[in-house]
């Protein structure tokens, strides 16, 4: 059964083969029936009609998002390292031993693979060339020119993607085939630095602030302990004001990142991104081996404990086998 890849194509016949890139595409673009995602909102801003935000950039709320999600991320990042070594790990541990080391070596593996989702941007150029010979082919209207399959144009990054899983605002990047690798590290990574540091702020609350498992436990609750503080009851101290609160930081942030690092494995399981899944495509499905090799490489599993980033992952980005059962 035929499947449409996404809004972009124009709904003629795809193909069952994989894609040869030896040649160069030379059909003029169907201008009438691209409908990918944002070329609406583009076209009305290269008209000068305003779309009715406040803004004259359409994605001006979304860009404002990104931008501090970046700065939440790093800032939590350098607080959760400073907390847990000069507060609340030596409480528990007593000296610096190996959770002083892990502490260190998952800050490092965190700001590192987010250092490679940077680098490694998925971005498809027009020099890149792309040939199908197949009418269903995707033509970018704002990059002005074709886009590989799998791949999709981000408003946000105004590029087309290769192989585009989503726009991630915590790194402030787009999510595709040479990065996905790095980003699913880095949730892991930020899940169990957040999990720990929330599991060590709570041990030192319990036993500096408040005691959890007593009638005093209603401390825990972010806004009514700020406003005691504000008014001077029950003796809040600013310190422990801010240790509650980057405890509730991590402990949101925890679930996030595990929730990302969950659905990212989900999709990479089923041979997905997470665009195809939610328009239900399983056009390149093939085994769980090579659907993990794609995205990490032959030695996936090593990659958690250090990025491999000099073994390149299986394929170029551009072209693809389809699963011929699925099509
Ligand atoms: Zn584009
Ligand atoms: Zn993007």
């Amino acid at each position: 059964m035929k499947r449409q890849l996404d809004g972009c194509s124009n709904g003629s016949k795809r193909s069952t083969e994989a894609v040869d890139t030896t040649h160069l595409y030379d059909k003029p673009p169907n201008w009438t029936s691209n409908a990918c995602l944002g070329v609406a909102k583009e076209r009305l801003i290269m008209e000068n009609v305003n779309p009715g935000y406040f803004s004259t950039d359409p994605y001006f709320p979304i860009k404002v998002l990104n931008y501090s999600l970046v700065v939440y991320t790093a800032t939590l990042t350098v607080l959760l390292l400073y907390v847990s070594l000069s507060v609340t790990i030596p409480f528990a541990s007593g000296e610096y031993s190996f959770l002083q080391y892990l502490a260190w070596y998952l800050f490092f593996s965190v700001l590192l693979n987010w250092m490679l989702i940077l680098k490694n941007s998925s971005v498809f150029t027009s020099n890149q060339f792309v040939k199908t010979s197949e009418e269903g082919d995707k033509y970018c209207d704002i990059c002005k020119h074709w886009i590989p399959p799998r791949g999709h144009h981000c408003v946000l990054c105004m590029k087309c993607i290769l192989r585009r899983d989503h726009h991630c605002y915590f790194t402030g990047t787009c999510i595709g085939f040479r990065n996905q690798r790095y980003f699913v590290v880095f949730c892991f990574d930020v899940s169990v630095s957040c999990g720990l540091g929330w599991y060590f702020l709570m041990l030192y609350l319990d036993s500096n602030f408040k005691t959890f498992w007593s009638e005093d436990n209603y401390h825990y609750l972010l806004p009514l302990t700020f406003v005691e503080w504000l008014l001077r009851w029950g003796g809040i101290q600013a310190f422990d004001l801010f240790l509650l609160t980057l405890a509730w930081w991590s402990f949101a942030t925890f679930v996030t990142a595990l929730v990302y690092f969950s659905q990212q494995m989900f999709v990479i399981v089923r041979g997905q991104t997470s665009y195809e899944y939610s328009r239900d495509v399983h056009t390149y499905r093939t085994v769980l081996c090579k659907h993990l090799k794609s995205v990490f490489g032959p030695f996936w599993v090593i990659n958690f404990a250090f990025p491999l980033f000099f073994i390149q992952q299986e394929g170029n980005g551009i072209s693809y086998v389809a699963n011929l059962k699925e099509v």
